[in-house]
């Protein structure tokens, strides 16, 4: 059994304790829980590969104080690195950039760049002062899984792990996984859509580029199907939903706008109209379908109306592939 305790200052210590021993430890972060082991403890991460299940060539996120800390982990930081962070950690924004020397091959999945970020969740902030160096975390979930977005989405994927601590810092406020931003070139690529959008990143770096969905293979846990219920689930847009649902003799659960469009037996999950309140219960929703043991999830498509949604629907694109 997972044991998910409230983040007291002891359980923080507590925490650290674990991960100094050596051992995976859960938390909060604003985007989503993470599943962490010390960044140069290599056989500590070895751990979190194994209790995930994660695939050997998927890299892990860095997770940092700040900068400065940042800055140990790789070999190059420009002035594009120094204005990113002035704007946006701690936060929601991953960076791309070589890899320093020191830093164990298990904690990049072989590659010669690590991925760095500064969590703002304070559970997070005061998990990583008080183990004092960078923790290594993938979203705490089972590989191939929705990401958690709540301590009990955690407990609920490592059910049968014994003795997993799980720092419960309530819902994740973004409940997306943040942006990933490659800074090993000379223009910057976005490698994974996040809720720091690229207009933001524009304003900061100048043009930006951002990789399409299907030419990922340069971040290899942006594979596409990925973020995904057990049920198999599709996305419709509006008008064909009441068509789909009146064809459709077995229930099946709705993740729609307006549940009056949605008529028994089928099971409608009500989803907020706002982009960033979607964000935050997507994954929540997602589990909650998958709960009610329906032969199929039907996701009614958000508008593409601004780059959270184009987030939100890229995460929707790998849940449905
Ligand atoms: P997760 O924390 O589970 O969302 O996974 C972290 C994701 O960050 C990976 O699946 C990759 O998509 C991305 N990532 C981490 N490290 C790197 C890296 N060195 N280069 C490119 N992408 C990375
Ligand atoms: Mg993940």
């Amino acid at each position: 059994m997972s044991r998910v305790v409230d983040p007291t200052p002891d359980a923080i210590e507590a925490a650290a304790a674990r991960l100094r021993a050596g051992h995976p430890v859960a938390f909060p972060t604003e985007t989503v829980y993470g599943l962490g082991a010390g960044t140069l403890d290599a056989a500590a991460l070895e751990a979190v590969y194994t209790l995930k299940g994660r695939p050997d060539d998927n890299p892990l996120i860095a997770h940092v104080a700040g900068a400065a800390a940042a800055r140990a982990l790789v070999t190059r930081w420009d002035t594009r690195c120094d204005a990113l962070v002035e704007r946006f950690w701690p936060g929601p924004l991953t960076l791309v950039l070589p890899k320093a020397a020191h830093v164990p091959d298990r904690a990049t999945a072989g590659l010669a760049t690590i991925a760095v970020r500064a969590p703002r969740h304070p559970v997070a902030v005061d998990l990583l002062a008080a183990y004092g160096a960078a923790i290594s975390a993938p979203s705490a979930n089972r590989s191939g899984h929705v990401s958690a977005t709540t301590a009990r989405h955690v407990a609920d994927d490592f059910a049968d792990v014994a003795d997993l601590l799980v720092l419960d810092g309530g819902p994740c406020a973004i409940g997306l996984e943040s942006t990933v931003l490659d800074l090993t070139g000379a223009t910057p690529v976005v490698l994974r859509p996040g809720s720091v959008t690229e207009e933001a990143l524009g304003r900061v770096l100048g043009p930006v580029r951002v990789l399409r969905i299907d030419t990922q293979a340069a971040s290899p846990g942006t594979s596409m199907r990925h973020y995904a219920p057990r049920t198999p689930c599709v996305c419709v847009e509006t008008e064909e939903l009441v068509a789909m649902l009146a064809e459709t003799a077995h229930p099946v659960a709705v993740l729609c706008f307006d549940t009056n469009a949605v008529p028994s037996p089928h099971r409608p999950i009500a989803m907020p109209q706002g982009a960033g309140t979607y964000a935050a219960q997507l994954y929540d929703a997602l589990r909650e379908a998958d709960r009610m043991s329906v032969e199929r999830i039907v996701i009614e498509r958000p508008p593409e109306t601004n780059e959270i949604w184009k987030a939100i629907v890229d995460r929707i694109r790998r849940a449905t592939a």
